[in-house]
């Protein structure tokens, strides 16, 4: 690199000896699981349900022979349906010796849900896991990255060590689960610009752009990303769908990235328990997430609401008289 890269200062941390930074692979095997979540109805489409199948009937296998060749372990998220539906292959992903993580029942939405409810989700997806794979898990990662502010204290309530699903970092960290509560977790941050959804996820009618990017194009980016997390000595997470990264091309520039992150000099490649061990067993400060309140407006009783962002009552233009404001 040209230039020394500048850490991250808020979440600082050493790696193990010999290691100077640290990158783990993730996959998020929703399956039909987040189309379901998302809207019901979309069982009855056949076509819809065979393109979320890849992931666990073609890429998952797929994907462990390159994890295999390429001697590393990954952490797999699972909700607890996909391990219903698939149980063989689930079985498959811990024979392999990688790590089995939470990630719903249904895959989900968790925006606005109230803390009984999504207990409710999380327990489901304890007992399916727990079913299917005899795993009690560790990690949680919220579907669609989806925190509440009340979800950090379920995941301790039930013994979880860490969550990836926050994005205020570079490195992992400890953080308080709820004001005035002495637990903690480990957070592992994420970061949409190191998730395949973004890159290579569409289905007409359901999600994506209609572009579906080069996987070179993909692999020199996340490269790039890789190589600063390593100049940087934090750490570099990959969230991948096997749906989507587990089809032929992705599969290879991912293999190719994988290779490449491996021979970093002193880069932990690792899964993110490990990492959230060492970060527990290493890192003193806890850190709180403070709640925002949305400030009022000066004028005595007036509240801020959101029409008035979406609809601004803007002055009026005196060159251009015969605007309308919409
Ligand atoms: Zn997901």
């Amino acid at each position: 690199m040209e230039f020394p890269a500048f850490p991250d200062s808020a979440h600082p941390l050493t790696w193990p000896e010999g290691y100077r930074a640290a990158a783990s692979f993730t996959f998020d095997v929703d399956a039909e699981s987040c189309t379901i979540a998302h809207d019901p109805t979309s069982t009855r489409r056949m076509s819809l349900m065979t393109h979320q199948s890849y992931g666990p009937k073609v890429a998952v296998p797929r994907l462990l022979q390159i994890l295999q060749r390429q001697d590393i372990q990954a952490t797999f998220f699972i909700p607890g349906f996909t391990a219903e539906s698939y149980p063989d292959v689930v079985r498959r992903i811990v024979d392999a010796g990688h790590e089995i993580a939470h990630h719903g029942y249904l895959h989900e939405p968790m925006q606005g849900i109230d803390a009984a409810t999504e207990a409710r989700y999380i327990d489901r997806g304890l007992e399916a896991l727990a079913k299917v794979a005899g795993v009690r898990p560790v990690g949680y990662r919220a579907p669609w990255w989806e925190l509440n502010w009340h979800s950090p204290a379920l995941l301790a309530d039930r013994g979880f060590l860490y969550d990836s699903s926050l994005l205020d970092g570079d490195a992992p960290y400890r953080f308080s689960v709820a004001e005035g509560d002495s637990r903690d977790l480990v957070e592992i941050p994420v970061d949409w610009a190191l998730d395949d959804w973004e890159q290579y996820a569409f289905y007409p009618g359901v999600t994506g752009s209609g572009v579906i990017e080069s996987p070179a194009k993909v692999l020199e980016m996340w490269t790039l990303e890789a190589e600063a997390h390593h100049a940087a000595g934090s750490c570099f997470v990959l969230t991948n769908h096997p749906f989507i990264s587990g089809r032929p091309s992705k599969a290879v520039a991912l293999e190719q990235l994988i290779s490449r992150v491996k021979n970093m000099d002193g880069m932990w490649v690792t899964t993110l328990a490990k990492i959230a061990e060492h970060t527990r067993d290493t890192v003193t400060e806890v850190h709180t997430h403070a709640r925002i309140e949305v400030p009022g407006f000066p004028d005595a009783g007036a509240r801020f609401t959101p029409a008035q962002v979406r609809q601004p009552q803007l002055p009026a233009d005196p060159l251009q008289s015969t605007t309308t404001v919409p």
